[in-house]
């Protein structure tokens, strides 16, 4: 049987590589009295791949984008979900899984792309091009998602812009990411000027200036980087995908153009690879902490409701994107 010190022994192991040994001691309190939480109310902690390390490889139970995350929640026997993400994910998750209690550490983990519309704005877009069906990416609020045809995530867009069979579809709410599409298909989009306050701030220069720094270094860029990044890049994808091109690939030296905590996370399972690490940070992202995890486990907080009504249209939009 393992003492507490030797169970979080054991998970530094898991990140030694990009947490210094000197800091391990802040986490490690919080980190043991997680664990026994999780075991005391049948819980489960989802983290998403911007995560910190000490949270993505020593708490969570499971990782992935927003999506893997709700859907892989539903295969668990778990009584609570806390969603160490932002709140678009954790209503998600509460859609997918309405029998189980969903909990946010924090209710200010908001986002730069959910916050850029809401359900009257769609419904203005609606009455402005009339007959054209909303695609909505999954990093809205569930009031949006409940106004939409259908959804999408950074790794099915095109899949789902093509499938409806339609000469001209509308994308909500991200440009970048709607443009990326556009220019892989005959489809016409009609877009919303919504972005992501980490992807925007990459540029082309960034990409010349890390070859020319690092030669022969590979970038991967995610599609909610202005079209511009993506040009320059040698791959783009979502985050399961980028992670999926290192493994695949091993490529010896590689920079993430998305959240900086994505490299490390990736890191972590390539100790061959060598990363490059340009660093932007979500500051929405980063307000989820190992101390709100705990007090969020010990004091039911904060319980993620969502109205029946839009829960109801929500799901729906995004059942069809599962049933591509
Ligand atoms: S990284 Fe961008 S898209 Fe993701 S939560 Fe932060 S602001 Fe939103």
């Amino acid at each position: 049987m393992h003492t507490a010190s030797s169970t979080t022994a054991a998970l530094y192991e898991r990140v030694r590589r990009v947490i210094p040994p000197v800091e391990w001691p802040v986490f490690e309190d919080d980190i043991e009295a997680i664990v026994a939480l999780k075991r005391e109310r049948n819980a489960v902690i989802l983290a998403h791949n911007y995560q910190t390390p000490e949270i993505f490889h020593c708490v969570a139970d499971i990782v992935g984008d927003s999506l893997a995350l709700a859907r892989k929640a539903m295969t668990v026997d778990a009584d609570v979900i806390v969603l160490a993400g932002v709140h678009f994910m954790a209503e998600t998750a509460k859609l997918l899984n309405p029998g189980k209690t969903v909990l946010i550490p924090d209710l200010e983990a908001g986002c730069s792309l959910a916050d850029s519309i809401t359900a009257e704005d769609v419904r203005l877009m609606r009455s402005r091009y009339p007959g054209l069906p909303v695609i909505t990416y999954v990093n809205t609020s569930a009031a949006v998602k409940a106004e939409s045809d259908i959804c999408c995530t950074s790794g099915n867009a095109l899949a789902v812009v093509e499938s409806l069979d339609m000469p001209r579809v509308i994308m909500i709410p991200d440009e970048y990411l709607a443009r990326n599409i556009a220019s892989q298909t005959a489809v016409e989009i009609v877009a919303w000027k919504g972005h992501c306050e980490v992807h925007e701030r990459f540029t082309p220069a960034d990409i010349r200036e890390l070859r020319e720094a690092h030669p022969g270094v590979v970038v991967l860029a995610h599609p909610e980087c202005p079209p511009e990044v993506v040009a320059e890049a040698d791959f783009a994808g979502s985050t399961a995908a980028m992670s999926d091109y290192v493994g695949r690939h091993r490529p010896g030296r590689v920079v993430l153009m998305t959240e900086c905590s994505m490299s490390d996370n990736v890191a972590v399972a390539h100790p061959d690879v060598d990363f490059v690490r340009p660093c932007n940070l979500c500051p929405h992202m980063k307000r989820i902490t190992l101390s709100n995890i705990r007090s969020a486990l010990e004091n039911n907080r904060h319980v993620v409701t969502i109205d029946p009504e839009v829960a109801a249209g929500a799901r729906l939009a995004v059942e069809r994107m599962l049933a591509i």
